[in-house]
């Protein structure tokens, strides 16, 4: 069985506890891997490490970062297969997921940031008797902690934006799904990046996530995950003034107007409640759907989630793998039951999953559930679930379907259906979500500021947002 090992000062070590964790394939439920559980020596070797590699590394030219960026881009691309069958197996997605989004897109990640860091120029400002100019210094050490559903993904994104701007690195990846975060040492050790400039603690979020934020040398933290693990990250670093980039949760709300292109919208829509079996902060999960249309859009919709096969990720077919953990199968579990409770009405879900050799009856598996008849407040449609379960509800015009989807504690992403240019623009206006999308879901263009508002996080990642994050202004006035 494959020991998942730290990556500290250029090196794979075991952990100083000698403790391991399981590493479980949610479609088997078998154990594949073990997970180091690091603790506080780990995490003052990789905190000295990083100390010692940060002059060098941030003395190095924009470009010279980035071509180290670049070698790591390259052989991720490389080693598309493997990672992408690592990263299915770690998490049960489809693999065709995995290898159409999830890789590419941690490739492009690093790709992306090390053209950035080459671009991201200081800002002057010339008066009447001075010229002010503007220096964005590297921060020193820096943490990003991620979660488990995008795995390689949303832990590329942060670090490479870190390491681009001159920064060294402490990265948490998820106890969850850790094994591409391990793999992704290997590739930066291939690509020969200089000793401590990343260094990768695998472990708990309790255990090593919270040292590493109680520890005072780390200098910023771009965190992705719940809300209740960044309310204890921002409490933690208030008193130490310290940056904190957070992306949280979301309970995301799509508009379905009349007047929209029903076929692209249904299609869409699937797609957006139900990739990734839900496991997206950005995926649909509250529905409105303007009255004249609702019982044609739900047959429809409802007839297209029917349609999806849920089962084996490595098959090439399958829409739908497997939830990532029991746990988590027990918590979505918990909302079905909560919503009938609430007077739910169930349209699909209850159907057989048809399984294969490859995968047991102990996967953790569940067919895409569709209810209508809840009431916006109620805890279905205000709690985040994170998996393959909607709502459809009914508005009756443009001032109500606003203010339902409004009426909410997040603010992430939004998905807004309809023809009618004016009203997609006065709707983008006022809806209270960091992200907007018209007639489409997902499109993403990494220069575009990332993020969410209210109780979905604090901050942007992306583009020139993410390296401002992670760089110290300072301004330098001389007069003439
Ligand atoms: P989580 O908060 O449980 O864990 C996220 C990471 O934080 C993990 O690496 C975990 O080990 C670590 N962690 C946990 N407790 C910690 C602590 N006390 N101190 C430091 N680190 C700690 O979240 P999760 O269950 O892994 O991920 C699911 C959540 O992530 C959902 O709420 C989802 O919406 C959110 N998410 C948000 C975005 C976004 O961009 N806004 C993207 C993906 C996921």
């Amino acid at each position: 069985m494959e020991m998942i090992a730290n990556y500290i000062n250029g090196e794979l070590k075991p952990p100083h506890s000698a403790d391991y964790l399981d590493d479980v394939n949610p479609a088997t439920a078998e154990t594949f891997a073990k997970i180091p559980l690091s603790d506080e020596e780990d995490l003052k070797s990789a905190i000295a490490s990083a100390e010692k590699a940060f002059p060098d590394w941030s003395g190095l030219s924009a470009k010279e970062r980035a071509n180290y960026l670049m070698k790591i881009s390259n052989l991720i691309k490389d080693n598309l297969e493997e990672l992408a069958l690592a990263e299915s197996i770690d998490t049960g997605k489809p693999i065709q997921l995995a290898k159409t989004v999830d890789i590419p897109r941690a490739a492009s990640n690093m790709e992306f940031f090390a053209h950035a860091i080459t671009q991201f120029s200081s800002e002057s400002h010339a008066g009447k008797d001075s010229i002010n100019y503007t220096l964005r210094k590297p921060i020193g050490v820096v943490a990003c902690i991620s979660p488990w559903n995008l795995p390689l993904y949303l832990f590329t994104w942060k670090i490479a934006p870190a390491l681009a701007s001159g920064n060294c690195v402490i990265a948490k990846p998820s106890e969850i799904t850790p094994y591409t975060a391990y793999l992704f040492s290997k590739i930066c050790i291939e690509a020969g990046l200089p000793k401590g400039v990343l260094n990768i603690l695998h472990g708990t979020g309790p255990e090593i996530g919270n040292a590493i934020v109680q520890n005072k040398k780390v200098k910023a933290i771009s965190f992705t995950g719940g809300t209740a693990t960044g309310r204890k990250i921002a409490e933690i670093s208030a008193p130490m003034f310290r940056k904190v980039s957070l992306e949280l949760g979301g309970k995301n709300p799509a508009l379905v107007f009349a007047d929209c292109n029903l076929d692209k919208t249904v299609e869409g829509l699937v797609r957006a409640s139900f990739t990734n079996q839900g496991e997206i902060c950005l995926c649909a999960s509250r529905i409105y759907i303007e009255e004249s249309i609702y019982d044609d859009f739900k047959t429809r919709f409802v007839e297209k989630v029917k349609a999806l096969t849920v089962g084996n990720p490595s098959n090439q077919n399958t829409n739908m793998g497997a939830l990532v953990s029991a746990q988590h199968l027990e918590k979505v579990k918990s909302y079905i039951a909560l919503a009938k409770e609430e007077g739910g009405k169930l349209l699909c879900g209850e159907e057989a999953i048809e399984l294969d050799e490859h995968t047991t009856k102990n996967g953790y598996f569940l067919r895409p559930h569709v209810f209508e008849n809840l009431s916006n407040h109620c805890r279905t449609n205000q709690e985040e679930i994170f998996g393959p379960v909607v709502s459809l509800n009914i508005f009756k015009n443009e001032n109500e379907a606003t203010s339902l989807a409004n009426e909410s504690e997040y603010g992430l992403a939004s998905t807004i259906w309809t023809n009618n240019l004016p009203r997609a623009h006065r709707i983008g206006n006022q809806i209270e979500t960091g992200i907007v999308w018209i007639n489409c879901w997902m499109n993403r263009d990494l220069r575009t500021p990332f993020g969410g508002m209210k109780n979905s996080g604090l901050g942007r990642e992306g583009g020139l947002e993410a390296l401002r994050f992670f760089t110290e202004p300072k301004n330098i006035c001389i007069q003439f």
